[in-house]
């Protein structure tokens, strides 16, 4: 496993990073136990980088590896949508509390969209910062689905940027792939740490899986790129590939047979949450019930972390 220092933060991540999203409630809803047992294995074979959010409720899978692992110097990357000072501290102290951690290493704005909503989350941020000349969080940043949020990031001098990148451009919101490559290579040259997100176009990709891969891997300015597993076959298949250039065979045939869907079960209330906080306007009430538009849709799981009823699943 190669590992890259991200920007000028001083802190070391392989360049393989488990997305933590997949094995919590919003996708795979795997027990903490599970979920904790695939994270492991992924840290057991050198993967030291785990990114989470407060959104993806899977604090206790990732401190059951931790605690399973017993690797203190894994590093962890949460996010929040936090908007006011309190609201930040809410979120970092949950994290510290969850995972049993002192410190945190990377905490992100969640999903901002330009300088404006920085701008607007500028009292989280401010106290993200505070925690940072405390010595509570090691680097602050924000993650984003637009290339005006990779901008953003670097007008505020941000450490740390984790934008959506893959190979056909699903799910970037203002541009093509070339754009935001091109921009967060610029926020690299800025001395931004880069990760990036959803090399698969959050599911929508995986009939092209190792095109994606190459197109990730080909990214040199980004120090890591975040894959979401929920099996044990994933881990070593991303292993393989980001280690050999290519997925085991016998591997990609088990995975290749496992789609992966988006599914609304019959006790929808049509209450329109889902609709509100699709990003991609893939998600419609019609007939007082919701309908995912397939096109669109990115599997990101936002919909179901923001379902009433819990009644969406990504499996
Ligand atoms: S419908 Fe929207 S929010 Fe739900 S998974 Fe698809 S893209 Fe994400
Ligand atoms: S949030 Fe859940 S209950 Fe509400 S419309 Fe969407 S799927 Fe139905």
């Amino acid at each position: 496993m190669q590992y890259r220092t991200l920007g000028k933060t001083g802190i070391s991540v392989s360049r393989l990073c488990f997305g933590a999203l997949t094995v919590g409630p919003c996708q795979a809803d795997l027990s903490p136990d599970l979920g904790g047992a695939v994270i492991a294995h992924a840290i057991e074979r050198g993967v030291n980088f785990i990114d989470t959010a407060q959104l993806y409720q899977s604090y206790e899978a990732i401190k059951t590896a931790l605690d399973r692992t017993k690797r203190s110097d894994t590093v962890i990357a949460s996010k929040t949508y936090a908007y006011t000072a309190e609201l930040a501290e809410e979120a970092v102290e949950e994290a510290r509390k969850k995972l049993d951690r002192d410190v945190i290493d990377i905490f992100l704005l969640h999903e901002q969209e330009s300088e404006h909503t920085v701008a607007g989350h500028m009292p989280a941020l401010e106290r993200l910062y505070k925690y940072k000349a405390e010595g509570i969080i090691r680097a602050v940043g924000l993650s984003t689905h637009r290339i005006s949020g990779v901008k953003a990031s670097v007008l505020h001098s941000l450490d740390v940027v984790f934008p959506l990148l893959n190979v056909d451009g699903v799910g970037i919101g203002d541009g093509t792939a070339d754009q935001m490559a091109a921009a967060a290579r610029e926020a690299a040259d800025a001395g931004l740490g880069v990760y990036i997100m959803k090399p698969f176009g959050g599911g929508n990709l995986l009939s092209k899986t190792e095109e994606c891969l190459r197109y990730a891997l080909s990214q040199d300015y980004a120090a890591s790129i975040a894959v979401g597993m929920q099996s044990i076959d994933e881990v070593e298949a991303d292993l393989s590939f980001f280690e050999k250039g290519c997925f085991p065979p016998e591997i990609k045939s088990r995975l290749a047979s496992l789609p992966r869907r988006l599914i609304i079960e019959d006790h929808c209330i049509g209450c329109g949450s889902c609709e509100r906080v699709c990003g991609q306007d893939a998600m419609h009430i019609t007939n007082g019930r919701a309908h995912c538009d397939t096109k669109r849709c990115i599997t990101c799981g936002y919909c179901g972390a923001a379902c009433p009823e819990t009644c969406i699943k990504i499996i």
